[in-house]
């Protein structure tokens, strides 16, 4: 039987595509074209993403006749988890083989109550990010939707005890608008509380450095947090550290920021990374606050960690008190982010170091 080259454009037809890159509304039609009725859709996406099964024969109520049938027509990646570090703080980070020999990484944060999974969506970056590790490999290419879920099926499993991992943070390596289509592809399979991983949206975030371009869209096409990797008050102090300011300076970035549609009591994030001498002054934490007046926001203040090959340092502690201190006074919720995994090289900014 032929695939619809409809429904699968983008699959080269020599080789059976993977089941985990489409969607819901992909696989009914596919099925309907079969012949088959379309609960078995749900039922199918229940074996993959709920009792996470690792082949077509494991699901044991679907018919062999079909079960024949979809591995004729689908192949089934296995998330392929090359490497684990653990942390002395209890992260650890995952080292994720893909099948054209590239690999990414992918943190599990221990917190309090639960646990959160920071996830890539690019294989390397093209933004240019100076304080980052994954910049300096420039973009290599684009994650799929099955490679971004891969990695929370990959996690889950070696997820045990009373903790469950409820958060997700698009945050790894990376800029998930620079990958659209396929995020807002994985998010839905995330957040799919029938058939998918069943991710509540008020706990997934997305954070960009701001490709305010894809804003509306974003903001029509999912209800999950938004969060900004800010990091400077003045356009010249932006635009050194991340590039991507030259192209939609601070101005326009808070302008789409006070626009983005979202739940009426939702804030936007913004991450601040703390760099020693560069943007932690108290004129910087004044300004921050005016210049965050149009938007409803929250503030993440990143101590910066320091590795090797960057030129950059982290504050001292009084320093990063006293800049917290001017945004309480302005009432905003500021809370400082102590990243964890420094020991592993799985803090902020430090995915793909070694890889
Ligand atoms: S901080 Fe994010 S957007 Fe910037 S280079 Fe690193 S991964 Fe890319």
């Amino acid at each position: 039987m032929e695939l619809s080259t409809e429904i699968i454009p983008k699959i080269l037809p020599e080789l059976k595509p993977d089941i985990k890159e489409f969607t819901k509304e992909e696989l009914t039609l596919w099925f309907q074209e079969k012949g088959i009725q379309a609960y078995r859709t749900t039922q199918i996406m229940r074996w993959i993403y709920l009792k996470r099964v690792d082949s077509f024969d494991e699901m044991t109520d679907i018919s062999k006749n079909n079960r024949q049938l979809l591995s004729t027509n689908f192949s089934f990646s296995k998330p392929e988890i090359k490497q684990i570090e653990s942390s002395a703080d209890g992260s650890k980070k995952y080292l994720f083989g893909l099948h054209d020999g590239n690999s990414i990484e992918t943190v599990l944060i221990p917190e309090k109550n639960h646990y959160t999974l920071c996830i890539s969506t690019q294989v390397g970056c093209a933004m240019g990010c100076q304080f980052c590790m994954t910049a300096k490999s420039g973009l290599i290419r684009n994650l799929s939707q099955a490679e971004i879920i891969n990695q929370v099926l990959g996690t889950l499993k070696d997820v045990t005890g009373e903790k469950r991992l409820t958060n997700i943070v698009l945050m790894g390596m990376g800029e998930p608008l620079a990958n659209y289509e396929n995020v807002i592809r994985a998010i839905r399979i995330l957040t799919d509380n029938d058939s998918g991983l069943q991710f509540s949206t008020r706990r997934v975030t997305l954070s960009t450095c701001g490709l305010i371009n894809r804003f509306d869209e974003l903001g029509r096409d999912t209800k999950i947090n938004l969060a900004i990797s800010l990091n400077a008050t003045d356009n010249q102090t932006r635009s050194r550290l991340m590039p991507i300011n030259k192209r939609y300076p601070l101005e326009e970035l808070i302008d789409a920021c006070a626009r983005y549609r979202m739940a009426p009591r939702n804030k936007i994030t913004f991450e601040y990374i703390l760099i020693q001498g560069i943007n932690d002054s108290i004129e910087d934490a004044h300004r921050l606050t005016t210049l965050l007046k149009p938007v409803k926001a929250k503030i993440n203040l990143i101590p910066f960690n320091e590795h090797p090959g960057s030129e950059f340092k982290r504050p001292e502690e009084s320093v990063i008190l006293k800049f917290q201190e001017v945004l309480h006074q302005k009432n905003y919720t500021a809370i400082i982010r102590r990243s964890k995994g420094r020991d592993i090289s799985a803090a902020c900014g430090q995915l793909s170091a070694k890889h």
